[in-house]
């Protein structure tokens, strides 16, 4: 099938690749973001092998390379920033993520999709041979579908789908900073104190790098969030690693560092209902462990086109696209959550058993899609 209408809600990771992906295949595509500006500040993301291979695919993994920092290294060090290991891991590269926003977007606007932000959706009425929707600018259209990629705490999916998958606080919550690259921070690097405290680095481009921290606690962690660069500094006070030291230094305002608490969903298949269909976060938002849920909303969007483009009805292509992601989505978001329980119970007890899972689900990730 192709000059299908289709509405994408997001334009996000997920939302901007599916923007590519049918847009190229021949589809009509109109996509909206209530933001009303794309995205000019945010922390690093790492795109493992198969999203990289996911990208290749329409032609963005080169754009990513050049503007971020391609590394195949897995390094473990301790709290002073003495290296204990260094081990070969999947070919992926590090980005900013305003970077990867403004490669996607771009992209999505040579296929020819249309991209407005500052708009939502007021409302939507599933006909059954097409979806009207009403924008919040007073606006009326018609679709063939209309694909909800509005993120984990998607409006659309409560609207579609109801409240039974209202994302949950998995334990942990993230402090995110960006940095300029220490040298050694040429792979993903893991700093470990003795009292079982990891940090982590990974480039995001030749000059930066991104750091991050997990914190466990029962219920979600709250803070104030205008001494978010002094409670950082607290926490991360035993790490004594010239490269985390120096990035501290530079660590003067709150808004430098991202705080969030890690809440995830999985939807079961299948994930549509009528013509509206769940891609990327708004389906499974896993915990950070396996740096994935970009590259399964990537994934999506790659499957979704194909399907559509190789089915004679909407329908057929729904069911074919949630045949294709959901086991491989769940087997990630699993292998994710695992490695988040791992840290929460004990981390220095698990850390055998979590890195034979990281390296199990990473071969997994590089099986066909
Ligand atoms: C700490 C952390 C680290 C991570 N690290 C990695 C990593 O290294 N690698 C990786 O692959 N993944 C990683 N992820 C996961 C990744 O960030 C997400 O899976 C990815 O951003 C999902 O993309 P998405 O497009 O589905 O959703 P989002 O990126 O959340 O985009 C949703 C979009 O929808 C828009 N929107 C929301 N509501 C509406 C509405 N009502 N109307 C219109 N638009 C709307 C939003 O403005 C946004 O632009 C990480 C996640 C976390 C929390």
């Amino acid at each position: 099938m192709k000059g299908k209408r289709v509405l994408i809600v997001g334009t996000g990771i997920g939302g901007a690749t599916a923007a590519v992906t049918l847009a190229r295949q021949g589809q009509d595509v109109h996509c909206i973001d209530i933001k009303p500006e794309r995205p000019t500040a945010g922390a690093g993301i790492c795109l493992l092998h198969n999203t990289m291979r996911a990208l290749e695919g329409i032609g963005l993994a080169s754009a990513c390379l050049e503007s971020g920092m391609p590394f195949s290294v897995f390094k473990e060090f301790d709290a002073a920033g003495h290296l204990l290991h260094a081990h070969p891991a999947p070919p992926s590269c590090g980005i900013r993520r305003p970077e990867l926003a403004r490669i996607l977007e771009a992209a999505a606007q040579k296929s020819g999709a249309v991209l407005e932000k500052g708009v939502t959706i007021q409302d939507l009425i599933d006909r059954g041979e097409c979806v009207d929707v009403q924008f919040s600018d007073g606006r009326q259209a018609s679709y063939d579908l209309v694909v909800a990629a509005d993120g984990v705490y998607s409006g659309l999916r409560k609207r579609v789908f109801g409240a039974a998958f209202e994302p949950r606080f998995a334990g942990q919550s993230v402090w995110r900073f960006n940095a300029p690259r220490p040298e050694e921070a040429d792979g993903f690097c893991l700093y470990r104190t003795s009292a079982g405290k990891v940090l982590g680095i990974f480039p995001t481009s030749q000059e930066s790098c991104y750091m991050f921290y997990l914190e466990s606690s029962a219920e979600p962690l709250r803070i104030a969030e205008d001494q978010s660069h002094v409670l950082i500094r607290e926490r991360l006070a035993e790490f004594d690693a010239p490269a985390i030291r120096d990035a501290l230094d530079r660590i003067t305002q709150p808004q430098q560092v991202i705080f969030r608490p890690l809440d995830i969903t999985l939807v079961p298949a299948p994930w549509h209902r009528g013509r509206v269909v769940l891609l990327g976060d708004a389906a499974h938002a896993p915990t950070p462990q396996m740096t994935s849920g970009a590259g399964m909303a990537v994934e999506d969007a790659v499957v979704l086109a194909e399907c559509l483009s190789s089915s004679n009805s909407v329908g057929a292509a729904l069911e074919n696209y949630d045949s294709r992601r959901y086991q491989r989505v769940k087997r990630i978001y699993d292998a994710s959550l695992q490695l988040c329980l791992n840290e929460q119970e004990d981390a220095a007890a698990n850390k055998d058993r979590s890195a034979a899972l990281l390296l199990e689900t990473y071969r997994y990730l590089g099986e066909p899609i």
